[in-house]
C-alpha cells in the first residue's frame, strides 16, 4: 500500500515543478492525497437523456430532448428575462436567459427538436434551467463514462493550462493507479453502522461517478467523515480538559446573592433568566470548570443574569471579573452594575487602558488583597500585571470581539481556570455554535423583558427622504434622539467618510433646533468617546455614525435608528445596530434607507428586516444566504472554516447526527484506548497535525 501523502504532486505524470508550484500556491495542493480531495463542484451527466418528468432540483447537469412551445419576455431593467417554455411531452421546463435575449430569440425557433443541457432548479415550484446550452438533435452523442466532474481553477491555473480538465486528467491517473484500497479513515463499526461507503470507493465515486445515486453516497461518506473528526476533536480535547481541570466548586448561595434578590433586583427575572441561571448553578456547583456561552438577543437582559452569576462567586469567597470589548461598554456596565448593587457592601472597580498611575496601582492592590470583589474593564484586565487574590469567575461580554487566545489568558490568573461566561448578542444558530464553540455549553435568553414595545422597521427609498425628516422632527420634538447610520468598509473608506460627512453636514443643515454629534472609526480614541458622550447624556439628540455604535451602547431614550445605504449592510450587522433602539418604554422604528436599485439578495435581507425582531430567525437566514464564512462573528474567533465537502448551512442535520456519534465514541472510550477506535484516533492525530485550524478550535 503506498502512501499518497507523501508522494509530490510534481512527479505525478504531466505536472512537472512549474505547474506543481501553481498548484501549491493556489491550491494548496502539495502531495497527491491533498490532490484526491481536491473534489469536484459540479457534475455534468451526458450518459443518457432524461424525461422532463424524472427530474427534479437536486440533479446535476442533465439533457433533454423536446421542443419549444413558446417564448415570454418577464420582467423590467435588471429582473428582464426571457423563458422559453420546453416541452418533451412527459412534462414542461422554463429554459431561463438573462443575457443576450435577442441573440437566442433569433436563433432558437418554435417546434423544432433540440437537445437542451443544464442543471435544473426549482424556482417559485416549477423547474428551470439558466443559460442551458443548446444542440440540434443529430448533434447528440451519448458519453459511457457516467459523470463528468468540474473543477474550480483560478485565473493563473488557466495561465498554466491547469484548467478542469487538466485536473480532470491528473485525477484519472492518479486513480487509475490505485491498485490497493486506501487505507480506510473511519473504523469497521461506523462504516458498518451507518451504511458508509468505504474510502476508496467514495473517493472514486466522488470524482468519477457512474450516475447521481453513487455519486450521493460518496458524497455522504465524505461530509460524514469531514463533520464527524470536526466534532471528534472538540469533544476529545474538551473532555481532556475537564478530565485535568477541577473547578472551583460554588457550593452555597449566601448573602450577597440573596439580599440582592431581596432588596435591590428592580423587577422580576423573565422565565428564560431565571432557567439560565440554574444551568450556571449547576455548572459551578458541579466540580467541573464551567465554559458556557451565553446567547441573547439584544436588550434581552443578559448583564443582569452575569450579574447574579458574578454575586454568587462572591458568597463562596471568589472575586469576579467581567471584560467589555470597548471603554464605553465597560463604563457602561460599571455604572449599571454599581447602580445595582447600591447599598450592598461590595466593591466593583473600572479598569481600563485610561485609568492610570495611583488610581491603577490601588486596584491593582485591591486585587491582590482581595478587597475588590467585582472588577469590570477592557482588554487591560488581562494584562500580566494584573492579579487577582482568587479569581473565581470571569464574564465576558461580546464574544467575537475577543479570539480564544484572549481567552485562554485569563486561565492563568488563578491556580485553577476560573469559570468562564461568555455572552454574545449575536445570535449564532446551533449549528454553527457547534462548531464553532463546540467545547462550550450553550444557555439561551430566548425571552425579552415584559412591557417592550417591537421596533417597528420600515424600508423606504431614499427619494422619500422629506417624509423621514419629518418623522424625525417629531420624534426629537417629543423628546427622543436618533441613531444616523452610514457605511464604513475599507475598500471604499475614502467615498464613505465623504458621505459620511455630507450627510452630517446636510442633517445640522436640516435639523437647526438639534445638537449632532458624529462618530466614526477613523477618529481619536479620545474624540470619539467625548462624541459618544454627548449623545449618552442626552446633549445631542442626534447622533451620526459608521457601524462604530454596532456594539452594545445603552441609550434607553433613543428611538429611532435611521440605515443610510442599508443595502450594503449584512442581515446581521442590520439587526445588531436596530438592536440599539427600542430599548425604553416609548414606541421605537428602524428605517433602512435604500435606493431604487436592489439586487434580489438584498430584497430579501430587507424582507426579512421588515418582518421579524427574533436575532435568532434572522442568523438562520443569514446562514443561509451568505454561508458561515462571512457571518458575523466567525472571522474574528480565530476558527477559519476549511471545510472541503461539507456545508455547514445545509448539512446541518448531518452535523447534529455525527456529533452524537462523536459523543459516543469519547463517552465510551474517554482515554483513547480501545482497539476498535485505533483508526479514529489515529486519523485525529494526523489532522490535528497537518490542519492548523483544527488545532485553533479546541
Ligand atoms: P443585553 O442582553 O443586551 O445585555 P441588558 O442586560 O443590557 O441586555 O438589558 C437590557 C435592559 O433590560 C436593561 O435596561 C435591563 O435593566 C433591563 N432588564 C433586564 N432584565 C429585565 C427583567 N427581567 N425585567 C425588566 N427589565 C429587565
Ligand atoms: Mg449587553
Amino acid at each position: 500500500m503506498f502512501d499518497l501523502a507523501t508522494r509530490d504532486i510534481k512527479y505525478l505524470a504531466g505536472v512537472g515543478p512549474q505547474k506543481a508550484t501553481v498548484l501549491n500556491k493556489e491550491l494548496e495542493i502539495f502531495s497527491l492525497h491533498d490532490l484526491i480531495y481536491y473534489f469536484p463542484y459540479k457534475y455534468v451527466d451526458r450518459s443518457r437523456v432524461y424525461l422532463i418528468r424524472e427530474i427534479d432540483g437536486n440533479m446535476p447537469y442533465i439533457q433533454l430532448k423536446g421542443q419549444i412551445v413558446g417564448f415570454e419576455d418577464v420582467g423590467e431593467g435588471r429582473h428582464r428575462r426571457l423563458m422559453g417554455h420546453f416541452s418533451d411531452g412527459t412534462g414542461v421546463v422554463d429554459l431561463v436567459w438573462f443575457q443576450g435575449i435577442k441573440y437566442i430569440l433569433g436563433k432558437y425557433k418554435l417546434h423544432e427538436e433540440y437537445i437542451v443541457f443544464g442543471k435544473p432548479t426549482v424556482f417559485n415550484g416549477r423547474i428551470n434551467l439558466a443559460h442551458p446550452d443548446i444542440e440540434k438533435p443529430d448533434e447528440l452523442k451519448l458519453s459511457t463514462v457516467g459523470l463528468q466532474p468540474y473543477y474550480n481553477t483560478t485565473e493563473k491555473m488557466k495561465r498554466s493550462f491547469l484548467n478542469s480538465h487538466a485536473i480532470e486528467k491528473m485525477m484519472t491517473t492518479v486513480i487509475g493507479q490505485l491498485k490497493e484500497p486506501l487505507p480506510e479513515t473511519l473504523s469497521p463499526r461506523i462504516l458498518a453502522d451507518h451504511h458508509l461507503m468505504p474510502l476508496t470507493e467514495a473517493i472514486r465515486n466522488v470524482h468519477f461517478p457512474t450516475n447521481a445515486d453513487v455519486l450521493r453516497r460518496a458524497q455522504y461518506r465524505l461530509k460524514f467523515e469531514e463533520l464527524f473528526y470536526v466534532q471528534l476533536n472538540i469533544l476529545r480535547y474538551a473532555k481532556d480538559r475537564q478530565r485535568k481541570y477541577r473547578g472551583y466548586i460554588f457550593g452555597k448561595v449566601g448573602h450577597y446573592f440573596n439580599t440582592f434578590y431581596a432588596q435591590n433586583l428592580p423587577f422580576q427575572l423573565t422565565g428564560a433568566q431565571k432557567r439560565v441561571l440554574k444551568e450556571i448553578r449547576g455548572d459551578v456547583g458541579s466540580g467541573r470548570q464551567m465554559n458556557r456561552l451565553l446567547q441573547g438577543d439584544v436588550g434581552s437582559g443578559k448583564t443582569l443574569v452575569a450579574l447574579m452569576s458574578m454575586l454568587l462567586a462572591l458568597d463562596n469567597g471568589y472575586q469576579a471579573c467581567m471584560m467589555a470589548p470597548t471603554e464605553i461598554l465597560a463604563n457602561q456596565h460599571y455604572e449599571t452594575v454599581r447602580e445595582l448593587l447600591f447599598g450592598m457592601d461590595v466593591r466593583v472597580e473600572l479598569l481600563t487602558g485610561s485609568v492610570k498611575g495611583k488610581r491603577r496601582e490601588a486596584i491593582l492592590q485591591g486585587l491582590l488583597t482581595g478587597d475588590v470583589h467585582i472588577l469590570i474593564g477592557t482588554h487591560a484586565v488581562i494584562e500580566d500585571t494584573v492579579n487577582f487574590s482568587a479569581l473565581g469567575f470571569v464574564v465576558i461580554d461580546e464574544q467575537h470581539r475577543f479570539g480564544v487566545a484572549q481567552r485562554a489568558r485569563l486561565w492563568s490568573k488563578n491556580v485553577q481556570p476560573p469559570h468562564v461566561l461568555v455572552m454574545t448578542a449575536t445570535p449564532i444558530p446551533r449549528t454553527l455554535a457547534m462548531t464553532l464553540y463546540g467545547d462550550l455549553d450553550v444557555s439561551v435568553i430566548d425571552e425579552l423583558p415584559p412591557g417592550r414595545k417591537p421596533i417597528t422597521t420600515i424600508h423606504q427609498f431614499d427619494i422619500h427622504r422629506e417624509s423621514l425628516y419629518r418623522s424625525m422632527h417629531k420624534q426629537v420634538a417629543e423628546g427622543r434622539q436618533v441613531y444616523i447610520v452610514y457605511p464604513l468598509i475599507k475598500e471604499s473608506e475614502k467615498i464613505d467618510l465623504k458621505n459620511l460627512e455630507e450627510g452630517y453636514q446636510h442633517i445640522v443643515e436640516e435639523f437647526p433646533e438639534c445638537q449632532v454629534c458624529k462618530v466614526h472609526g477613523k477618529m481619536k480614541a479620545a474624540e470619539k468617546e467625548a462624541q459618544m458622550q454627548l449623545f449618552v447624556s442626552g446633549q445631542a439628540q442626534i447622533m451620526v455614525a459608521t457601524t462604530v455604535i454596532e456594539v452594545g451602547v445603552n441609550v434607553p431614550n433613543a428611538s429611532v435608528m435611521v440605515i443610510e445605504n442599508a443595502e450594503r449592510f449584512g442581515l446581521s450587522q442590520l439587526h445588531q445596530l436596530r438592536g440599539r433602539v427600542g430599548r425604553g418604554a416609548e414606541q421605537s422604528y428602524c428605517i433602512l434607507v435604500t435606493n431604487y436599485k436592489l439586487t434580489e439578495d438584498t430584497r430579501k435581507r430587507l424582507e426579512i428586516m421588515v418582518r421579524t425582531n427574533d436575532g435568532f430567525e434572522i442568523a438562520e437566514a443569514d446562514l443561509k444566504l451568505r454561508g458561515p464564512g462571512d457571518l458575523e462573528g466567525t472571522q474574528q474567533s480565530g476558527v477559519a472554516f476549511d471545510l472541503k465537502i461539507a456545508n455547514i448551512a445545509r448539512d446541518g442535520q448531518l452535523l447534529q447526527y455525527v456529533r452524537h456519534i462523536a459523543e459516543e465514541v469519547v463517552d465510551g472510550d474517554p482515554t483513547a484506548e480501545l482497539p476498535e477506535n485505533e483508526i479514529l484516533w489515529k486519523q485525529l492525530k494526523a489532522l490535528r497535525k497537518t490542519n492548523v485550524n483544527w488545532a485553533a478550535i479546541s
